[in-house]
C-alpha cells in the first residue's frame, strides 16, 4: 500500500498522537490534489455576498463555478444566483480583454444599478497582463459604486490564496468604514448560510442576548457588510479562510476575535458560552449556560438512541479546512465512532496540532491529500464512512463505503443542535443502509 504514496508526500502524513506534519504549502506537481483552484477559493468566500454581481474576467470554463452547485441562502436578494462572464476568447486573448471587461460592467450598471461588483481575474488574465485595478478603478470614479477586483488567477498559489483574496476584496470594501462608531454586537466571519446554518447560529445569539451586527459572508449584503466595522467581536467559525480577515480587522479596525465552531453539541455549547463571556454581561453568560445546557439536555436522549446503531464504527474524514475536522472528530466521540482517517486541504499547523491531540496512534493524518492516498488509507484503515464534498463521493461509492456531504453542495443544515440531529440520522442511514451488505470489498 505504502507504495502508492509519491516520496515528497510522506512528510504531509502522520500518524496518531504528537505527530506533526508538513502544511500551508503548494500542492506538489504530479500529486493531483483534491483542491480547487485560487479563482475557486476566492468566489467560495464571495458567492453568498446576496446582492453582489460576480464578473468572472476569463473564459467561459471558469464561470461553471456558479451558485447552483453551492447552497448559500438568502433573506433577501437573490441576485447572487446570476454569473456573468466576460467569455475571453482567442482574439481577446491576442489583443487584450479590458475593453470587454468595461463593455460588461457598463452592461450591469445599466441593466441591474448594482451597489458592488467583484470582478475575479482568472488564469488567463494574469497571463495576458490585462490591467483589471485600472478598469475597475475607473468604473468606480464613472458610476460611483464598488467595483473591486479579485486577484485570482488559478495559478498563482492554492485554494488558500484565494481565500486571502476574497479577503482582501471585502477589506477594500470596508475601507471607507473603518472609523464608524462602534455598536453592540459580534460579526460572525466564516460561515456561508449553507442550508439557513447562519440563522440558526443568529437564533441561538439571540436567545442570549448577543446582537449580530454583520455576516461575512453568508446572507450578507453591501449594506450589512459595510456596518462590520462597528463590532465589539469578530467570532470567526470557517478558520481557514477567514483568520486573515479577522486578523487584519483586529489591526486596522481594532475588533479582537476569537474561533468558534457551531459543528456539534460539545463544540456549540462551548462557543455560546465564550461569546458570552467575551462580550457579554453576567446575565447573558447565565442565559448562555441555560441554553446550552437546556439544548443538551434535549439532544441527549436522541443521542443515546443512535448510539448502539453507531458504537464501534470507523469514519474518515477529508475535508476544506482544520476547523471542521476538528469539530468533526469530536462530533464521532459523542457517537462512538472512530475517526481513523482525517486530514484536509488548507489546514493549518495549530490545526493538526488539536486534531493529533484528539485521535488515537494509529489514525492516519493527512494535508492536501490525493486520491491515490484516501484510497490507501480508508482501505489500511478499514474506515466503514467517508465524511467530505463533491470530489470524494465517487471515490467512496467506488471502495463500497458509505458517504456523508459535508461541504457547500449540501441542502440541510449540520451546523448546530439542530444540524447534530441531521447530521447524526445521515451518518447512521448511510452507515447502516442494507446495500453496504451487496459490496465485495
Ligand atoms: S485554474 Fe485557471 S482556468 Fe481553471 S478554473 Fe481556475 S482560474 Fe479558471
Amino acid at each position: 500500500m505504502e507504495s502508492t504514496i509519491l516520496k515528497e508526500r510522506k512528510e504531509f502524513i502522520g500518524y496518531g498522537k504528537a505527530s506533526t506534519i508538513k502544511c500551508e504549502s503548494d500542492s506538489l506537481s504530479g500529486s493531483v490534489s483534491q483542491r480547487a483552484c485560487v479563482y475557486c477559493g476566492a468566489r467560495v468566500v464571495l458567492n453568498p455576498i446576496t446582492d453582489a454581481f460576480h464578473i468572472v474576467h476569463g473564459p467561459i470554463g471558469c464561470a461553471s463555478y456558479t451558485w447552483d452547485i453551492r447552497g448559500s441562502l438568502s433573506s433577501g436578494s437573490d441576485l447572487y444566483r446570476n454569473s456573468f462572464s466576460t467569455d475571453l476568447s482567442e482574439q481577446d486573448i491576442v489583443f487584450g480583454g479590458e475593453k470587454k471587461l468595461t463593455a460588461a460592467i457598463d452592461e450591469i450598471v445599466e441593466k441591474h444599478q448594482p451597489k458592488l461588483i467583484f470582478v475575479y481575474a482568472t488564469c488567463i488574465v494574469g497571463v495576458i497582463g490585462d490591467d483589471v485595478e485600472a478598469v475597475c478603478r475607473l468604473a468606480e470614479k464613472k458610476y460611483g459604486i464598488r467595483v473591486i477586483p479579485v486577484k485570482s488567477p488559478g495559478f498563482s498559489g492554492n485554494k488558500s490564496y484565494g481565500y486571502k483574496m476574497a479577503c482582501n476584496a471585502i477589506l477594500a470594501l470596508l475601507e471607507p468604514y473603518k472609523n464608524i462608531p462602534g455598536t453592540q454586537g459580534v460579526n460572525i466571519l466564516g460561515d456561508f448560510n449553507l442550508a439557513g446554518e447562519m440563522w440558526l447560529i443568529k437564533n441561538y445569539l439571540k436567545e442570549i442576548g448577543i446582537p449580530v451586527v454583520s455576516t461575512i459572508t453568508g446572507d450578507a449584503s453591501h449594506d450589512s457588510l459595510v456596518k462590520a466595522p462597528s463590532a465589539q467581536l469578530n467570532i470567526v467559525q470557517c478558520a481557514g479562510s477567514m483568520t486573515y480577515l479577522a486578523k487584519k480587522m483586529e489591526q486596522e479596525m481594532g475588533i479582537p476575535y476569537i474561533k468558534i465552531s457551531f459543528f456539534g453539541v460539545e463544540d456549540t455549547s462551548q462557543s455560546l458560552i465564550r461569546v458570552a463571556e467575551a462580550i457579554g454581561t453576567e446575565e447573558n453568560i447565565q442565559k448562555a449556560r441555560q441554553f446550552t445546557k437546556n439544548e443538551t439536555d434535549r439532544l441527549k436522549s436522541f443521542l443515546d438512541k443512535y448510539r448502539k446503531n453507531l458504537e464501534g464504527k470507523k469514519a474518515a474524514i477529508y475535508v476544506g479546512g482544520g476547523f471542521k475536522a476538528i469539530s468533526l472528530i469530536r462530533q464521532f466521540n459523542e457517537m462512538g465512532i472512530e475517526t481513523v482517517v482525517v486530514g484536509t486541504q488548507t489546514g493549518k499547523a495549530e490545526d493538526y496540532e488539536i486534531i493529533s491531540s484528539l485521535v488515537g496512534e494509529n489514525t492516519v493524518i493527512l494535508d492536501d491529500a490525493n486520491p491515490a492516498e484516501l484510497e490507501t488509507f480508508i482501505k489500511e484503515k478499514g474506515a466503514d464512512i467517508l465524511v467530505g464534498g463533491v470530489k470524494e463521493r465517487p471515490l467512496a461509492y467506488k471502495l463500497g463505503v458509505a458517504f456523508c456531504d459535508h461541504n457547500h453542495e449540501r441542502k440541510h443544515a449540520l451546523a448546530g443542535y439542530d444540524g447534530v440531529i441531521n447530521f447524526t440520522k445521515e451518518i447512521n442511514l448511510s452507515l447502516n443502509s442494507p446495500v453496504w451488505q451487496y459490496v465485495n470489498k
